[in-house]
């Protein structure tokens, strides 16, 4: 089903323009990442599709053409951390939110529970972690039980610590079947949590797809023995290698299709090499992001 989708969207401030006939896409299920430098267009995009910022042309969709009123009750985002009361706990912040929102109490141990703030739910908001409130703006954007979560660099600011607890969190959330939509400048978060994802530069999008299309295998391998100047002849002779490399006192071997890490192995076993090493190849996003950035030079 889809989630969103967006025609020509462009937003000019005076000369600049910061998001240019920008067309996406987004299907329910996808944690869908828009990747790009700081000023390329992401908050801005945001903005425009939760309509804190007027577009100056252009169109967007949620759910098929549900009304914008309607579709807002769908989403729950994190532009900006909400406004917390220092002075109140967090069950006590969720449950003026709930009011807000008028979305019911029941559910906030839940939540609290699934953000990993149950053991603190009453301590003052003021003596949290930066993690901690990041956790607790999550929870508050859960409150609804929204289809629909958006974030803008969800992990600004954090330790790796704290990164790495809300990146498990997103995830998990993800994994309940919900749509995420989440800006970021970070290759890496985009490449560990997202399963789609766009590349905007300059308002202008470079590239869309899937990560774990573009990441797949490479089909090489990374292959050492005792001795390298034995294993390259040897291994040159299977039939499975298109071609291989010396790399850093290892061999790089590239398999024909069809052919894997398993079947370099059995073939030096057969052959009685011991090997040492044998680390099948996978590409990093940045390396693909590096190919990607160049090609639109
Ligand atoms: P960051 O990660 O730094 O927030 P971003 O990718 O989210 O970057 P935007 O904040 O959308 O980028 O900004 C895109 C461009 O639009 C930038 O050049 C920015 O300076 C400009 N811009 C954003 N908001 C305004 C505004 N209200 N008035 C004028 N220019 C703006």
């Amino acid at each position: 089903m889809s989630v969103l989708r967006i025609n020509k969207l462009t937003k000019k401030y005076g000369k600049l323009t910061a998001v240019d006939q920008l067309d996406l896409s987004i299907e329910q299920g996808q944690v869908y990442g828009i990747l790009g430098p700081n000023g390329s267009g992401k908050t801005t995009t945001l903005g425009m599709i939760l309509e804190v910022v007027a577009p100056t042309s252009g169109s967007f969709e949620w759910f098929g053409g549900m009304s914008n009123v309607e579709a807002r009750q769908n989403i729950g985002s994190i532009l900006e951390t909400p406004c917390f009361y220092s002075y109140l706990t967090a069950s006590q912040n969720l449950r003026i939110i709930a009011h807000i929102k008028k979305c019911g109490t029941d559910g906030i141990d839940k939540i609290l529970k699934q953000v990993n703030l149950y053991e603190r739910r009453n301590d003052k908001f003021k003596t949290y972690s930066l993690g901690m409130k990041q956790r607790l703006s999550l929870a508050a954007a859960l409150l609804s039980d929204p289809p629909v979560l958006m974030l803008d660099e969800p992990t600004n600011g954090l330790d790796p610590e704290g990164i790495a607890e809300v990146r498990e969190l997103i995830k998990g959330i993800a994994d309940q079947g919900k749509t995420i939509i989440m800006a970021s400048h970070l290759l890496d978060e985009v490449q560990k949590v997202c399963t789609d994802f766009c590349i905007l530069r300059k308002g202008v999008k470079l590239h869309e797809g899937s990560v774990h299309e573009i990441l797949g295998d490479t089909n090489s391998v990374e292959i050492s023995s005792e001795d390298i100047d034995t294993l390259l002849p040897s291994v040159e002779s299977f039939e499975g290698i298109e071609k291989i490399e010396r790399s850093n006192g290892s061999l790089m071997a590239f398999l024909k299709e069809g052919y894997s890490a398993k079947d370099v192995n059995a073939f030096c076993f057969d052959k009685g090499i011991t090997l040492q090493r044998l680390i099948p190849q996978s590409k990093s996003l940045e390396q693909e992001f590096l190919k990607i950035l160049k090609e639109n030079d």
